[in-house]
């Protein structure tokens, strides 16, 4: 009896035993599992490379790592949804298998990451490795009746010449990752110490960039527009600068882009605009006569609600007259969508302000849509300005743009001119509007006062 009930419990906790040992199996996977795609989880690719480091290490061998980052990922998930960007990350997942031995772990860090390890592995057969998978995602993944493209952007880094802990190789290999997409995407770059050097001071200007729109650090330039027939003053445009503590007076071009890329132009957008008009309101009160004065805006804002509601209120709180208001927005951004900048535009005319297509020549214009475009002027790129007078091809492109802009009813000046030739050329093709460095740079506000006084 007693021997009876012994087994029926030796049996119980048998049995319990198996079942706590499999659900601690499930945790386990869990833990280190990531449960779309099936692979180790960044918990696990740590695990693992810290083991492989300290193999290497004791033999004296390698260990690369390949941090993988998909390009443009976050458009599929916007365009189609996220259940469509798991999908595609399932099949990703797949499809990197294959460009593996099995030794090696793949793992999914999160998101559109995936990490691989590769443990001595010489240099031609990273190579190969990193060729493989570019080469894996050119065929289309096909997702309910969706053809969609995605690449990879590859950094690779190796212990020991890149570094002798995880998180060294893992921040290497991700600053060669972003080389790689600084390159133009879809390719693999091998980490040099260089990079690093690049992407501190990148990290610099970002941090600099934050502080000064808390801090306040931009200027706004003014460089005149002339006509040139009696030399008066027309109007200028506003061209921002910022004024770096160490650096001194650093141009848009250094800043521009990097703002643009971390969201922060709107901002630097929003205080040019407001800068801009106050200054003009004041010279305006002292009976100073400006002109119209033109501001860069980029479409996105201008279809920002957020950025027009600060702009009407800029306005009325200044109490600037938008009849001395001009915005410049580039041909290559009109003509991204030119059907929705219609009536973007449209509302921007409401409001009694002028438009300009900036850089013009360079954007591939559709000729139906200019004409149905509410703009008021075309600014000639430099880039034609520069030979017109010597170089046959650019002073025809030079004729068709005045053309054009007689034909439309539109105004039009040449902007970037700096010597006697360029300007006698225009003169001739009847383009008399002039902005360039032959007249005036970009001037701050004091200097730029003196000018509009002595003209
Ligand atoms: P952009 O709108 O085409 O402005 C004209 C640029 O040409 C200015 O450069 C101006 O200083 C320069 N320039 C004017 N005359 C001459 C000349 O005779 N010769 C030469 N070589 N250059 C001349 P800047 O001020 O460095 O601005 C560069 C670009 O940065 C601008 O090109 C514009 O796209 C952007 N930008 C400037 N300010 C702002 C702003 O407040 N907001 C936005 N979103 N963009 C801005
Ligand atoms: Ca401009
Ligand atoms: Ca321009």
């Amino acid at each position: 009896m007693i021997d009876k009930l012994n087994r029926e419990l030796e049996e119980k906790v048998e049995e319990k035993t198996k079942e706590l040992k499999h659900q601690s199996e499930t945790l386990d996977h869990l833990a280190h599992y990531d449960s779309l795609t099936g692979l180790p989880n960044r918990l696990l690719f740590l695990d693992r490379l810290k083991q492989a480091i300290k193999h290497a290490k004791r033999r004296n061998k390698n260990v690369t790592i390949l941090f993988l980052d998909l390009d443009r990922f976050k458009e599929v998930n916007d365009t189609f949804g996220h259940e469509i960007g798991d999908k595609l990350l399932k099949e990703v997942a797949i499809r990197l298998l294959h460009c593996v031995r099995d030794e090696d772990t793949i793992a999914r860090l999160g998101g559109d990451e995936f990490t691989i390890i590769l443990e001595d592995v010489g240099q031609n057969e990273v190579i190969r490795i990193a060729k493989n998978i570019i080469k894996a995602m050119q065929e289309p993944v096909y997702i309910r009746n969706q053809e969609l493209y995605t690449t990879f952007s590859v950094g690779i880094s190796s212990y020991p010449e890149d570094g002798n802990t995880s998180s060294i190789l893992i921040r290497n290999a991700d600053t060669a990752m972003y080389k790689a997409k600084e390159n133009g995407k879809n390719n693999y770059e091998f980490y040099n110490s260089k990079m690093t050097e690049v992407a501190f001071e990148r990290l610099m200007m970002e941090s600099g960039l934050r502080r000064a729109i808390d801090e306040n650090e931009f200027v706004t330039y003014f460089q005149p527009k002339i006509d040139a027939i009696d030399s008066k003053v027309i109007g200028s445009e506003a061209l921002v600068r910022w004024q770096h503590p160490l650096l001194g007076l650093v141009p848009p071009m250094k800043f521009l882009s990097l703002a643009e890329d971390i969201g922060l132009i709107k901002y630097i957008d929003e205080w040019m605009m407001m800068n801009t008009m106050k200054i003009m309101k004041k010279l305006q009160d002292e009976g100073i006569y400006t002109g119209i004065v033109s501001l860069n805006v980029s479409m996105k804002h201008l279809e920002d609600k957020q950025f027009m509601q600060y702009f009407r209120e800029t306005i009325a709180n200044i109490g600037f007259d938008t009849s001395f208001l001009e915005l410049e927005i580039t041909e290559s951004q009109i003509m991204k969508n030119p059907v929705s900048a219609i009536e973007t535009l449209k509302n921007i005319r409401l409001m009694g302000i002028r438009i300009s297509i900036d850089d013009f020549g360079t954007g591939y214009s559709s000729l139906s849509y200019l004409k149905r475009l509410p703009i008021n002027n075309l600014k000639i790129d430099r880039e034609f300005i520069v030979d017109a007078y010597k170089d046959e091809e650019d002073a025809s492109i030079v004729r068709a743009i005045i053309a054009l802009a007689k034909s439309l009813n539109l105004s039009y000046i040449a902007e970037g001119v700096e010597t006697k030739e360029q300007l006698d050329f225009l003169l001739e093709e009847g383009c008399h509007n002039i902005q360039g460095y032959y007249y005036s740079k970009p001037l701050p506000e004091s200097a730029f006062k003196e000018f509009l006084l002595k003209n």
